[in-house]
Order: C-alpha cells, then sequence, then structure tokens
C-alpha cells in the first residue's frame, strides 16, 4: 500500500520534502467495513492550505498523516451489505493506494458511468462549486459581464460555460496564449486575457468596455486589482478561491488596500460572498448533478483533464496546479480500472 504523507510544512511553495512516499501494509477490513482501492486520486488547490498549521473551515493535516483528497475507488472487498466487490465511489481516502472506510459518506456512481474520473471533475467538486457560485451568488443575467480567471481550470472553465449557457458576456483570464485560445476556440468564451502580459490591466480595461457585472474570484491578487476599477453597480463577487496567495508568506507590497476595498464594495453597492462548496451546497449536489449530465449529453459543456501517471507523480502534479502548470482539471491515474 503506497501512502503519500506530510512530512514538514512548507514555508511557501511546497517542494517535494515536505512529502515522503512509504510502503504499508495492505489494511484489512472487520465486519461492516469496505477495502477501497484508489483508482483516480484528485489533486486540488485546497490541500495547499491542510499543509499548513493553522485554523481554517477543516484542520489541517498533522504530520506524519496521509495527504488527503478526494478520490474515486473500487470496492476490492465488502464486509457491508451496501456495498458490492466492483461497486465504484467517490470517498475521501487520500493519497493512498488502499484506504478501510464504514460505508459512510461515500457517494456511490452509476456502474455505467463512462469515465468514473468526471466524478472528480465536472460532475464532482469543481463542478458543484462553478454551478452554485456563479449561480447562487453572482446572478448572472443576460447580456451581463462576467469575468473569471483560472478559467482553463476546474471552476473557472465551467463558471465560464455556465455563464454563456445564461447568455452572458465572458472574459476569461488565463496563463498563456495556448490556455487563452482553448478558452475561446474551445469554451466559447467571448475573449480570454494573459495575465503575464505587462499590459493586462490595460488589456483587461479596454475589453470589458460596459464594465464588469459579476467576478468570479479564483485567484486575488494583481487580476483581482485590475478587476476593481472596473466594477459596475451592484456587482456581485463570489468569492471561492485566492490562489495567488496560498504560498504567501508576508503581506503583498505597497499601501494597505483594505479602505479602498471597502470603499468600493460601498459605494459601488458591491457584493462579495464567500463560500465553501461543500459546506453551503452540498444538499444542491442532486439538482447540480443532473443538470450538469444534461448539459455534458448535449454538448453545451467540455471539459479536460490533466492526468497525472502513477502515485509517486502526485507530488509534482500538485506543486505544478499551483504554479499553473495543470491544463484542465488535475487527476492522479494511482492504479488500473
Ligand atoms: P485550477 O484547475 O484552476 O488550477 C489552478 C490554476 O490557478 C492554475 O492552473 C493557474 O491557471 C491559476 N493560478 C495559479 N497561480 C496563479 C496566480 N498567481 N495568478 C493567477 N492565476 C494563478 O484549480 P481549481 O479549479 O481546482 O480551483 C480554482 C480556485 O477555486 C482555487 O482558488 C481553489 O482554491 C478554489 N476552490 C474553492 C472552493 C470553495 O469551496 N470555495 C472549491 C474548489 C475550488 P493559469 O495558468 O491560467 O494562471
Amino acid at each position: 500500500n503506497r501512502q503519500v504523507l506530510l512530512a514538514s510544512r512548507p514555508f511557501g511553495a511546497p517542494v517535494q520534502s515536505n512529502f515522503s512516499l512509504i510502503y504499508s501494509e495492505k489494511p484489512s477490513p472487520k465486519v461492516g467495513e469496505l477495502l477501497l482501492r484508489t483508482v483516480y486520486l484528485s489533486l486540488d488547490p485546497y490541500m495547499r492550505g491542510r499543509m499548513n498549521d493553522a485554523k481554517s473551515y477543516a484542520d489541517p493535516v498533522e504530520l506524519g498523516d496521509v495527504m488527503v483528497g478526494g478520490a474515486v475507488c473500487r470496492v476490492e472487498e465488502s464486509l457491508n451489505d451496501d456495498y458490492r466487490k466492483g461497486d465504484w465511489v467517490v470517498a475521501y481516502t487520500g493519497w493512498q493506494d488502499y484506504a478501510i472506510s464504514n460505508g459512510e459518506n461515500l457517494l456511490k456512481l452509476p456502474e455505467n458511468m463512462p469515465k468514473p474520473s468526471k466524478a472528480l471533475g465536472v460532475l464532482g467538486m469543481p463542478g458543484l462549486t462553478a454551478y452554485m457560485g456563479l449561480l447562487d451568488i453572482g446572478q448572472p443575467k443576460a447580456g451581463e459581464t462576467i469575468v473569471v480567471a483560472a478559467a482553463t481550470g476546474a471552476v473557472g472553465s465551467l463558471v465560464g460555460q455556465i455563464a454563456k449557457i445564461k447568455g452572458c458576456n465572458v472574459i476569461g483570464i488565463a496563463g498563456g496564449q495556448e490556455k487563452c485560445a482553448y478558452a475561446v476556440d474551445v469554451l466559447g468564451f467571448d475573449y480570454c486575457l494573459d495575465h503575464y502580459a505587462d499590459d493586462f490591466s490595460m488589456q483587461l480595461a479596454s475589453t470589458a468596455t460596459s464594465g464588469i457585472d459579476v467576478y468570479f474570484e479564483n485567484v486575488g491578487g494583481k487580476v483581482f486589482d485590475a478587476v476593481m476599477p472596473l466594477l459596475n453597480s451592484c456587482a456581485r463577487i463570489p468569492l471561492c478561491g485566492l490562489i495567488s496567495q496560498y504560498n504567501a508568506t508576508e503581506l503583498p507590497e505597497g499601501p494597505d488596500r483594505l479602505a479602498s476595498l471597502m470603499g468600493m464594495l460601498l459605494i459601488k453597492r458591491a457584493k462579495m460572498q464567500g463560500f465553501i462548496v461543500f459546506d453551503d451546497y452540498g444538499h444542491c449536489y442532486g439538482e447540480f448533478s443532473s443538470q450538469m449530465s444534461q448539459w455534458l449529453n448535449e454538448g453545451k459543456i467540455k471539459d479536460k483533464e490533466h492526468i497525472v501517471e502513477g502515485i509517486e507523480n502526485a507530488v509534482d502534479g500538485f506543486i505544478g496546479l499551483l504554479e499553473g502548470k495543470n491544463f484542465g482539471k488535475v487527476i492522479v491515474r494511482v492504479g488500473p480500472d
């Protein structure tokens, strides 16, 4: 049983030595339990927060513990009447080959699901995040302009496509020309701007000529600085993530901008609302999953997976995710179907 443990806490960007790969005995289930075998492991930005010894909405991973994470698993052995050997489930089993479950908090997948890994992306946590964050907090209306960064990533790619379905003008922001071309040509965004461009904020101002009605916040930092002056009255800002800050070790340089942020929220009568997907919207999973499946079947939504081969490459995949090296939803193929 290969397991990736948290070996030390990172200062700034995580490095290989913050993790260790160990081999342990394959566990055995007791009565009422299941042995799960990981087939696909999801890598997600929130895992960076769990590596810190800091209070957040969830407890940190302890040093020496298996890194946390959602996975698509096969039931390898079942001593639980609700599951049979061979069932596919989504489970929160972490970075390892095998785990024991008591059958609680598992999501059983349909037996004939063509691509079970989608349950970690477009039909899973990132999909629910995009769908509820945009529709419930963003409240997009036809004809409005919405901006989303990390535009080709797991969440952002779906935010922009759902906004297009709702009749909005969509401006994506992504790292590099290849990602931008994909956002426009394949995902159907109206525009996509490269945040590495020196004149990025000027480009955004000359593209969002009618201002910005919804800014779906995935990254923070200089992207938010460029968006803020362009927000329209009564703009909505679903505050989903701040990935540009996850490796920060100190406050950004320059004057304290809290007063200008609060001033903007006041005079623009804007709404900024944070959310934690399963805490706020776990109960909406059924509604989301049937709508998203329909859109996928109709070809209205496209999704892209960035597959990392083998659990021994999970650390590199995770470090790359925080650096923007991924192109799509990052999934580690841990074992055969
Ligand atoms: P992505 O697949 O979008 O991957 C992360 C992307 O972030 C990178 O590919 C990169 O894209 C972009 N990025 C990284 N650093 C920077 C930077 N300094 N400036 C601008 N962009 C950067 O990840 P997810 O879709 O899984 O997550 C997107 C966001 O949503 C994250 O902030 C995450 O924490 C948040 N989230 C929040 C949830 C919630 O419940 N609130 C649930 C799920 C996700 P590029 O190369 O295009 O810059």
